[in-house]
């Protein structure tokens, strides 16, 4: 018999263990990928949302800031005109006290209708009586209005704007500007409001342009004077837009930018934060949700290699015990208790069943073959291949008893008289005779024909005598056939007494047979040698 190889194949619990893992993985693929997009995506609009809000806050300020600063100038012009008595000296030390009061502006300087720096705060640069002839001082005091330039390098050797109000005097006659500056590099007003968190841990940070994209303020203040006027957002900024969105810098970072317009000085401002910060953010978030879940995934695939394992015992054990049957081995009454188990599931308990009574038909199918393979078909007797078994069994255990040939009477005649079918009848009959004549543990076998043998265990041929007697009795005084008296003649040895061969044995039996027939039938003879 040929035992199944399953070696090479996935048992249930790696298969189990698969399915949990593949199904968990991709579970846990699918909370990853939502969550990363998810948070990606409330991380972008708050982050958009607050560097808006702070940009919106600071241009608010910075608008404040220069509405104050206009109004300042126009302030100490009205002074000015209505004072034109005032000296020089008074009107420097005006500006000293101004200036020095509202901390507005780094510098504050008349300049008359000529481009002359009559007055400047704070003094002692020398800058007094300096005629200016060209350049942006010269723009703003043409202009004969109210100005605010964009950065250049003034007189003072430094990077500056300038918020200018012209002077008239009651008469109508232009007398030049009042000229407040702000230096972008140093200490400034600007720099009050601005200063304050220019960057954070988050990489966040912002920045001032000016008229025509250029830098006026930024967290590194040697980038203050840069041309930032190809970027886009400037572009919007220029066009007086206020907005956020993802937009990448000038040296190509993405950064998720704020911008807004302030109205009075005609800058912008824009506040923006790496793009890489919300995806740290990201994978942080993320190593978290993994971490959170592993503990519970090892746990869930312990539980599932636990429950597949269970699931398939009863199949191996089963397996095992099929094979054990297909090999021919004999199987232990112990070891068909697993038939009798109950378990977790329906198709176990189904093939449990199944096999549990394929087993119970085996058997009795092996029983009824050897009951008749045992078994005389037509008597029920136990056969000739029987008899030799339990004779060469008795013959080597040494055993006591007796043999007892019987032959029917003129058997033949009843089959010539009645019929064949009767003859059977009347031997099955006579058989019948034989077991319940014979004591329990007397054995009674169909030799062959209508010949039979009774094995006495135990018994000495005398008390085999009077076994026979009671049979040859019962026999003729039995109506097997109405009106038809049925004997038979039977021979008897006695084993070990008389020889220890079993052939010798059943010679002598028959001979004692022989003379039974031969002294008139109806006779029991028991072997004299
Ligand atoms: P006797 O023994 O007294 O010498 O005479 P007999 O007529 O019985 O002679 P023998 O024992 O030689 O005859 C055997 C007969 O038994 C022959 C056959 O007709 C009959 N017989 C043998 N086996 C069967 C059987 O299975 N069924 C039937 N119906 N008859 C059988
Ligand atoms: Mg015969
Ligand atoms: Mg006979």
């Amino acid at each position: 018999m040929k035992k199944i190889l399953t070696t090479h194949k996935v048992s249930l619990a790696t298969l189990l263990s698969i399915l949990v893992s593949v199904s968990v993985i991709s579970t846990l693929l699918i909370l990853a990928i939502s969550t990363y997009h998810l948070t990606k995506e409330s991380l972008t609009s708050t982050y958009l949302a607050l560097n808006y809000s702070k940009v919106e806050k600071m241009s608010h300020s910075v608008d404040s800031l220069f509405i104050s600063m206009r109004t300042h100038l126009e302030s100490t012009a009205d002074f000015l005109e209505r004072r034109e008595e005032m000296t020089d000296q008074e009107i420097h030390e005006q500006l000293e006290l101004l200036r020095s009061s509202s901390g507005y502006f780094n510098s504050l300087s008349w300049v008359d209708e000529m481009g002359i720096i009559r007055v400047n705060s704070p003094g002692g640069i020398g800058l007094e009586g300096t005629k200016i002839i060209s350049g942006n001082t010269k723009d703003v005091l043409d202009a004969r209005m109210p100005m605010l330039t964009t950065p250049y390098v003034g007189p003072s050797n430094q990077l500056l704007i300038l918020m200018s109000h012209p002077i008239f005097s009651k008469d109508g006659t232009y007398r030049g500007i009042i000229g407040g500056t702000i230096y972008l590099q140093k200490e400034n007003a600007l720099n009050q409001i601005l200063d304050n968190e220019a960057s954070d841990n988050s990489g966040s940070h912002y920045y001032v342009v000016g008229p025509n994209g250029i830098l006026l303020f930024h967290p590194q203040s040697q980038r203050i004077g840069e041309n930032f006027d190809e970027h886009s957002l400037v572009r919007k900024i220029e066009e007086g837009q206020s907005g956020k969105e993802i937009a990448t810098n000038v040296i190509g970072v993405s950064m998720l930018s704020a911008y807004s317009y302030v109205p009075e000085a005609g800058w912008g401002i824009v506040q923006q934060t790496p793009y890489s910060f919300v995806e740290n953010l990201l994978l942080v978030e993320l190593q978290q949700l993994l971490m959170r879940a592993l503990v519970p995934f090892l746990l869930l695939l312990l539980l599932s290699i636990f429950i597949a394992r269970k699931l398939a015992a009863p199949f191996n054990r089963l397996g095992t015990l099929v094979n054990q049957l297909a090999e021919g081995k004999p199987i232990l009454q112990s070891e068909k208790e697993v038939l009798k188990e109950a378990h977790w599931n329906r198709e176990a308990d189904l093939l449990t069943k199944s096999v549990g009574m394929a087993f119970e038909t085996i058997e009795r199918n092996n029983q009824q073959l050897t009951q008749s393979a045992q078994t005389d078909s037509l008597t029920g007797l136990l056969n000739r291949r029987n008899l030799d078994e339990v004779l060469s069994v008795w013959s080597e255990e040494g055993r006591l008893f007796s043999l007892l040939v019987l032959d029917i009477d003129y058997f033949k005649s009843v089959n010539d008289t009645y019929g064949h079918q009767v003859g059977d009848q009347t031997l099955k009959m006579i058989a019948e005779t034989l077991c319940t004549v014979s004591r329990k543990n007397d054995l009674c076998f169909r030799y062959g024909g209508e010949e039979f043998v009774i094995l006495l265990p135990d018994t000495d041929s005398l008390s085999a005598y009077n076994v026979a007697e009671k049979i040859r009795r019962k026999v003729e005084k039995t109506s097997y056939i109405p009106n038809e008296i049925l004997t038979v003649s039977i021979g008897i040895s006695e084993y070990l007494k008389q020889t220890d061969s079993v052939t010798e044995l059943f010679g002598f039996a028959d001979s004692a047979l022989y003379t039974s027939k031969v002294e008139g039938r109806n006779q029991i003879t028991i072997s004299s040698n």
